[in-house]
């Protein structure tokens, strides 16, 4: 884009990964004019992924975020299936449920506290969703029996999808409404313009700011005292050709998901310390171990794509979303950290509500830029 085409537009969305997208779908049906800059290309940060776990947390000491999530994770399913239903890219999404095995003793008194708690709390939804405990694996070496000594508990409210299947669809379906410029990393000036790299200028009545590890960056002249830290995490894809039914597999951080092609995504690790945040080490072939001995249902399939890349996580922890306090028409919409692909539509909802004229979402009071900026959420 050069001055002369510079124009002016309802909204700029700094960042294309997941949440980045949800708002442009989201704008795009709102019918604002928008305009889109991702540095790279679309969903290549960490976004690009493979895993694509859709974790409810657990339903004991409930509060608003976990009610936050519980309500977009419900939400999720609709809204995939009409995106899929509009572009015919297969998002692979499904409710699998979820395996959590118990290697302690101790882990029984709580799992039973967890299936009274999901019995009350998962009771709003539009369908029933239980958790219960199960003393052998469902099917066989999906966990290993050695794995569960002491039972699992299994539910049927978690899911998976394709981080990439996703994505794609969401760009497709903004594609010929919303401007949208690849390899255009952008500045924000404190006047409030987008500047792009050949110096030229771009306006807009509102801007989300959602550029993972660069947010706090961006909006350093706003809220300087915003920050987070970039997290290395690494996965794998094994070439396996398992039941895409079977359940999502979690232990010990290591989990497993087998998604609609048969292939099994292993991950994660978690790293605060890396050399290079974009590269795969001996702790991945750690992971894709413990995953061969965890379910030994993978057998010796090769690995096909091994991944890594940095998401954010705010101090705080949580995700900040909503208008930046005394500066009319800056956003932060960012910091979903390991649950973002569950709940990045509803981030979406949230910080485009006042921008659209739309119904108004509630937020967890964590999550709210002015709690944050003001130290009512104490930072982690
Ligand atoms: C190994 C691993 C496994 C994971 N597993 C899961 C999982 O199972 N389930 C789950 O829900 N989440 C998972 N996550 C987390 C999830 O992938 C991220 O939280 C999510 O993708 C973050 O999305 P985002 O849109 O906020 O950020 P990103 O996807 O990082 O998007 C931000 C974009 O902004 C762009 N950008 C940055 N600066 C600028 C600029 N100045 N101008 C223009 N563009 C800019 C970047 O290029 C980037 O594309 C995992 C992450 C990793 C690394």
């Amino acid at each position: 884009m050069s001055n002369s085409d510079t124009k002016n537009y309802d909204l700029a969305i700094i960042g294309g990964g997941v949440v980045g997208l949800w708002c442009a779908y989201l704008a795009k049906q709102a019918g604002l004019r928008t305009v889109l800059f991702e540095a790279n290309k679309i969903a290549s940060g960490a976004s690009g992924g493979l895993l694509g776990a859709l974790m409810p947390h657990m339903p004991t000491q409930w509060y608003e975020k976990k009610q936050f999530q519980f309500e977009a994770l419900i939400d999720l399913e609709t809204m995939v299936a009409a995106l899929e239903a509009e572009t015919q890219i297969d998002c692979g999404y499904a409710r699998v449920g979820r395996i959590l095995p118990m290697s302690r003793p101790e882990h029984e008194i709580e799992a039973k506290q967890k299936c009274d708690a999901a019995a009350i709390q998962w009771a709003s939804a539009p369908k029933h969703y239980e958790m219960s405990v199960i003393s052998h694996p469902t099917h066989e070496n999906w966990p290993h029996a050695d794995m569960m000594p002491n039972g699992a508990t299994i539910d049927d409210f978690s899911a998976r999808i394709n981080p990439r299947g996703v994505t794609d669809a969401l760009h497709k379906s903004i594609a010929g409404f919303v401007d949208i410029f690849e390899h255009t990393s952008v500045e924000l000036s404190k006047d409030k313009k987008l500047i792009l790299p050949d110096g030229s200028a771009v306006a807009a009545n509102d801007i989300i700011v959602t550029a993972g590890i660069n947010s706090f960056e961006l909006l350093e002249p706003f809220v300087p005292s915003l920050s987070g830290r970039p997290i290395k995490g690494q996965a794998a894809m094994l070439d396996t050709k398992l039941d895409p039914n079977l359940p999502v597999v979690h232990q010990n951080g290591v989990y497993l998901i087998v998604h609609n092609d048969g292939r099994t995504a292993v991950g994660s690790t978690s790293e605060r310390e890396f050399e290079d945040g974009f590269t795969t080490d001996h702790l991945l072939e750690n992971v894709i171990e413990q995953a061969r001995q965890i379910c030994p249902l993978v057998g010796d399939a090769p690995v096909v794509e091994r991944w890594a890349s940095l998401r954010m996580q705010p101090y705080g922890r949580d995700p900040l979303v909503g208008p930046v306090p005394d500066h009319d028409g800056i956003h932060i919409c960012t910091g979903g950290f390991k649950i973002t692909f569950g709940i990045a539509h509803r981030m979406a909802q949230a910080v485009l509500a006042p921008i659209a004229g739309n119904t108004p979402i509630d937020l967890p009071p964590s999550f709210q830029v002015a709690n944050r900026v003001n130290h009512i959420f104490t930072p982690t």
